[in-house]
């Protein structure tokens, strides 16, 4: 990118690897890695940054595949300034990058229920974006106000109806960065909320890979059965399940694997690159389609470009 960009106070590196950005410990580099100080500083650099300047807020990357090629964009990832958590009686605020758990954790503390987000490995920008969730609930369910910066550099309080709620997904404007949410959660009593997440944390470890590196789900479960926690949803058809029946729990490609644990879980054994880990989610796809005539969705996030040859 040749580009002349603003000067902000936060930290501006150029042609930054971003692989020990993500969870899953792949990706080349970011044109330009924006870490800013404060949302003064985001503001002004964004209203500065040229139009043309593609930009991509990214949060801790636990549900990210960067393609090994990097990404030609400004990438802004929120840290220090972003991250304060308080609590008024039900309501919670947390700046985008507070992590989840974190969280769901002072929360409970303070006897409010956002127990749902303790098992979740993301930032509270990312639960917007994405519309976390899990165990029947979902970011969109105690979502109340959302505070972005424009790619124009100004704030905008969103509501939920702005941000149009869908399963792992919610619109954003093009270029947006999340900064804030505010949520509101059911009361609870501190020791029963305390107790329900490290059952919940003890079952995670139990069914799921938590201790290699993964992006979490790697596909939706089947359209229809997409643990929307809606009424009208059910729960009988699982992504597992079918890639299960194609045969590819344990299949590899270089150092990627599909979990021999969770067959949905899509692993880093070490040295995988993300081509590696994009092929075989894709042979998965395949495999699933010839099997079971059932097209897999992503949900793993993939950007950027591959390595050229
Ligand atoms: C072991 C494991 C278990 C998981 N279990 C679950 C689960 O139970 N339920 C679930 O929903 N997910 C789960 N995930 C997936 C992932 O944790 C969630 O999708 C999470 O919300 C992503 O947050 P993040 O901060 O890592 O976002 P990233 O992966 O960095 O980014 C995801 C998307 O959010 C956008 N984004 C992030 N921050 C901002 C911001 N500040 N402003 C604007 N856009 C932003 C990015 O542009 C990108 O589009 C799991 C992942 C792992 C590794």
């Amino acid at each position: 990118m040749v580009q002349t960009l603003p000067a902000p106070r936060g930290k501006l590196t150029e042609n930054r690897p971003l692989n020990d950005l993500t969870w899953l410990r792949v990706g080349g580099p970011a044109d330009y890695l924006f870490q800013p100080a404060d949302i003064d500083d985001l503001q002004h650099f964004l209203r500065d940054l040229p139009a043309e300047v593609p930009v991509f807020p990214m949060g801790v990357g636990s549900n990210l595949i960067v393609r090994d090629g990097g990404l030609r964009a400004v990438v802004i990832r929120l840290g220090r300034g972003f991250n304060s958590v308080s609590v008024d009686g039900n309501t919670v605020t947390a700046g985008a990058a507070a992590l989840d758990a974190h969280v769901a954790r002072k929360a409970a503390d303070a006897g409010v229920d956002l127990t749902f987000l303790r098992t979740i490995p993301g930032s509270i920008g990312g639960a917007v974006r994405m519309n976390a969730g899990c165990y029947g609930s979902y970011t969109a369910d105690v979502l109340r106000k959302a505070t972005i910066v424009t790619r124009q550099g100004e704030v905008l309080d969103l509501s939920p109806e702005d941000l149009n709620f869908r399963y792992r997904q919610s619109d954003l404007p093009d270029g947006a960065v999340l900064v804030s949410a505010t949520f509101e959660g059911p009361a609870g009593d501190p020791e029963e909320l305390h107790t329900r997440m490290a059952a919940q944390l003890q079952k995670r470890d139990e069914t799921q890979p938590t201790k290699d590196r993964s992006a979490g789900s790697t596909f939706r479960n089947p359209a229809g059965f997409s643990s929307t926690g809606r009424a009208d949803d059910v729960h009988d058809l699982k992504a597992w399940k079918v890639i299960d029946d194609a045969g590819m729990r344990g299949a590899s490609r270089g150092g990627a694997q599909m979990s021999p644990k969770h067959s949905n879980f899509l692993i880093n054994t070490g040295s995988a690159t993300a081509s590696d880990l994009e092929g075989l989610g894709e042979e998965v796809r395949k495999k699933v389609y010839e099997t079971s005539g059932i097209t897999l969705e992503w949900e793993i996030m993939r950007v950027g470009d591959p390595l050229k040859e």
